[in-house]
């Protein structure tokens, strides 16, 4: 009896686990999708800057020039960040040294043909059903 008690402990908690895997999953789509949004704002008010100060001749503006050129590589950071994030939801995995994303179990980076350390295989990281 315990032991089913047991049993059935274990699939609720890989289900609740796995619910909070696709909302983080979810989540972290949100965030990409927001960021590549705001880059594409800066890109914009970048645009809109250096054409006002070319049309109106203000040097001082250089400074807002480079504040948003700023902006877009911080925000270019978080992205690529935030895409290695999705890639590790989506059992991928991402080379360090040629930045291609390849499938979680690769020990060879098909790409670049890097070789991956310690390649560790978590079959129920995705799977709720249990069949021991
Ligand atoms: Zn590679």
């Amino acid at each position: 009896m315990e032991k089913i008690i047991s049993e059935i402990k274990n699939a609720a908690d890989k289900v609740a686990k796995k619910s909070n895997e696709i909302y983080e999953f979810s989540k972290v789509k949100l965030n990409i999708a927001n960021v590549k949004s705001e880059i594409n704002n800066n890109y914009k008010l970048l645009g809109k800057t250096v054409y006002e100060v070319q049309k109106n001749e203000l040097s001082d503006d250089a400074d807002r020039i480079e504040e948003i050129i700023n902006n877009i590589d911080e925000l270019n950071e978080k992205l690529t960040e935030l895409l290695s994030v999705l890639s590790t939801y989506k059992n991928e995995k991402i080379c360090p040294k040629c930045n291609k994303n390849t499938d979680k179990d690769t020990l060879f980076c098909p790409a670049c043909g890097y070789r991956y350390k310690n390649v560790s295989v978590d079959d129920d990281f995705y799977s709720v059903n249990d069949e021991d």
